[in-house]
């Protein structure tokens, strides 16, 4: 319903802006018509009304941008809200289970396990949040040392894959020749494991995701992780980088999250001199994210 009257409100201010610009044009071409002989007030009738017309685009412009970031603060907060309120309420459902019924010992500890998998994910929203705050302020830099990215990578697919509950063999990793990186060891397993939550998330039952290291050229040093899951279309393929951004339309699954990994693994990326994108074929044809970092010398 919101979403709906935003996209209203833009097509008001793009339909006014539009009418506005032609309205101008007409008065312009009129005024031309009839003054066409005095060449000062002619000149200084087209600056007007460049001025205008620029004035015009640029409010435009700038007042859809905002509501379109309006729109994406809105959707985060409704996110986030079911992110927050979903494990409490799966928490509480189990504690006052227990509480009020006679519960087997094999229930019980089915009961704790569920329970701490709800709380872990409550956490990783938290720290999620917290961690875009604080990437997002310049005073707050990378506590840099040098880290063995292998042995980094091999530890997020090991967590990747105990919290998923996958086998070795639907999330594959490829170390490669050993690499060091000077870099903030909590921000780049963040960002490392945003990618290979997300490669796992959107790819439905069909698991295969690969993770590999590449050194990129004499300076830089590649993590890599693809899998064929649903695929990002080309007009996408930078957009899901912003802070919020979560892909829509009928190509994009429904997935829950709160668009604010690839934004951290993006952020994490430029703290530490490196890049970040991701590469696509199309929708259902799988996609590859890179984290290209600088090596330690
Ligand atoms: P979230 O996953 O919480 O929505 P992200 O910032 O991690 O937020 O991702 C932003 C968007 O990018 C997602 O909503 C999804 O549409 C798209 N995306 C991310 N990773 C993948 C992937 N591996 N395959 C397909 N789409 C992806």
């Amino acid at each position: 319903m919101v979403v709906a009257g935003r996209r209203k409100s833009i097509g008001f201010f793009i339909a006014l802006g539009a009418g506005l610009i032609s309205v101008i044009l007409l008065l312009y071409v009129g005024w031309v018509f009839l003054s066409w002989r005095s060449g000062i007030l002619l000149f200084l009738g087209v600056l007007l009304l460049a001025m205008l017309i620029s004035g015009i685009v640029l409010n435009t412009f700038f007042l859809v941008r905002e509501i379109r970031k309006n729109e994406q603060q809105d959707a985060f907060i409704n996110a986030v809200t079911h992110e927050l309120k979903t494990p409490v309420a799966s928490i509480r459902l189990y504690l006052e289970t227990l509480q009020t019924r006679a519960v087997d010992e094999a229930k019980r500890k089915d009961f704790y396990r569920i329970m701490l998998e709800d709380s872990d994910r409550l956490l990783e929203t938290i720290e999620q949040i917290l961690r875009t705050g604080r990437i997002g302020h310049s005073t707050h830099k990378p506590n840099l040392s040098r880290i063995d990215l292998g042995g980094l990578v091999q530890e997020c697919v090991d967590r990747a894959r105990t919290l998923h509950n996958l086998p070795a063999e639907a999330l594959r990793y490829q170390p490669g020749a050993p690499m060091s990186i000077l870099a903030d060891m909590d921000e780049v397993r963040a960002a490392v494991s945003n990618l290979v939550d997300n490669a796992v998330k959107y790819s439905g039952t069909n698991v295969k995701v690969a993770v590999e290291i590449v050194p990129t050229d004499e300076n830089h040093v590649s993590v890599r992780v693809r899998d064929q899951g649903a695929g990002i279309p080309q007009t996408e393929l930078k957009r899901i980088f912003r802070r919020f951004y979560r892909a829509r339309g009928p190509a994009a699954p429904r997935v829950p999250g709160t668009g604010l990994g690839l934004y951290i693994v993006r952020s994490v990326a430029k703290r530490h001199g490196g890049r970040a994108w991701a590469e696509s074929e199309g929708p259902g044809r799988g996609s590859t994210f890179v984290l290209q970092l600088p090596i330690a010398r």
